[in-house]
């Protein structure tokens, strides 16, 4: 399991992104109950609210969950999109949210920053953020449709001899949004882990796309 610099030192949270070897832990941890919600690459938020309810909230669309409550491992699945791990620890409120290039199109960074802002008061430099593991700029290939997708273009790097393609820093750009989120870049954790350059540790959808396994990360309030 890998743990962020900025997270671990914070009493009171658990977390991790788990790889392949390490996947079985998460069902392991008896203390925590899983929360996971549907993943659809957009940016809606899920609030939990009681823990009762925690059933309901798998077949709901969204890739942003936020809870107060705890013991409730916030979960997300990934295989190259990125996860990311959000602790306030004066609120004490954690949040996680995925985002591939759809959901990182539509800034779901900030949206889960908002979320923290409005649904539990918390201070944006309070905040703390964890990139997780995803498909780094070596193997991230992508063509215009993603290219189009984003305003700001310092995270694209042409591909020479092929016309309208570029490799994409997926990781960098969820940290500029951050940062632009008002997030201090302090308080941030990029992982430089490619999960499609080390098969040994991680499920990649570019690298074996008929694959539909995932690693999880989470995070949960002890
Ligand atoms: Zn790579």
């Amino acid at each position: 399991m890998i743990h962020s610099e900025i997270l671990k030192t914070i009493l009171g949270i658990d977390h991790g992104f788990l790889t392949k070897l390490t996947s079985h832990e998460l069902s392991q941890h008896h203390i925590f109950k899983l929360c996971r919600v549907k993943q659809v690459h957009g940016s809606n938020v899920v609030s939990i609210e009681d823990i009762k309810k925690l059933d309901q909230h798998q077949t709901e669309e969204a890739d942003i969950i936020i809870t107060s409550l705890p013991r409730v491992a916030l979960t997300i699945a990934t295989a190259d999109c990125v996860p990311l791990l959000f602790c306030d620890p004066i609120k004490k409120v954690v949040a996680a949210s995925h985002a591939g290039w759809r959901g990182t199109a539509q800034n779901v960074a900030h949206a889960t920053v908002q979320a923290l802002v409005h649904k539990r008061g918390c201070d944006t430099k309070e905040v703390r953020v964890a990139i997780g593991p995803s498909i780094q700029k070596c193997c991230y290939e992508v063509d215009q449709k993603v290219y189009d997708g984003f305003l700001v273009k310092i995270f694209f790097t042409p591909i020479p001899g092929k016309k309208d393609h570029w490799f994409f820093s997926l990781s960098e750009m969820n940290q500029y949004q951050l940062i632009e989120a008002g997030v201090l870049e302090k308080n941030i954790w990029r992982s430089s882990l490619c999960t499609a350059c080390r098969p040994d540790l991680f499920y990649s959808y570019r690298k074996e796309p008929e694959t539909t396994h995932r690693q999880f990360s989470f995070i949960a309030l002890k």
